[in-house]
């Protein structure tokens, strides 16, 4: 009998950068984080140009922007968030 309603549900991958989805997301964790920390990358950027009356950046500048940050981001959340050996050390 097939199995319509799989258990162990297959695991999605974010469509932006193929790591593991979010639980009812289609991005991983760090994809969505970078959005919220590149709106206020861009709010400074913003508030130093008021003159500035449009937000255009290039297709190509702005993937390699967001690729640039998952991947900082990630690496950050691994080296200062994620429990190391040790970590628990401390008395
Ligand atoms: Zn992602």
């Amino acid at each position: 009998m097939a199995n319509a309603n799989d258990s162990s549900p297959a695991e999605k991958s974010c469509f932006q950068c193929h790591r593991p989805a979010a639980p009812g997301d289609g991005r991983c964790r760090y994809c969505i984080l970078e959005v919220e920390a590149s709106e206020a990358f861009w709010a400074v950027i913003v508030r130093h140009f008021p003159e500035a009356k449009y937000g255009d950046l290039s297709p190509w500048r702005t993937i390699r922007q967001v690729t640039a940050n998952v991947d900082a981001i990630e690496e950050w959340v691994r080296n200062n968030a994620t429990p190391q050996d040790g970590d628990d050390d401390e008395a």
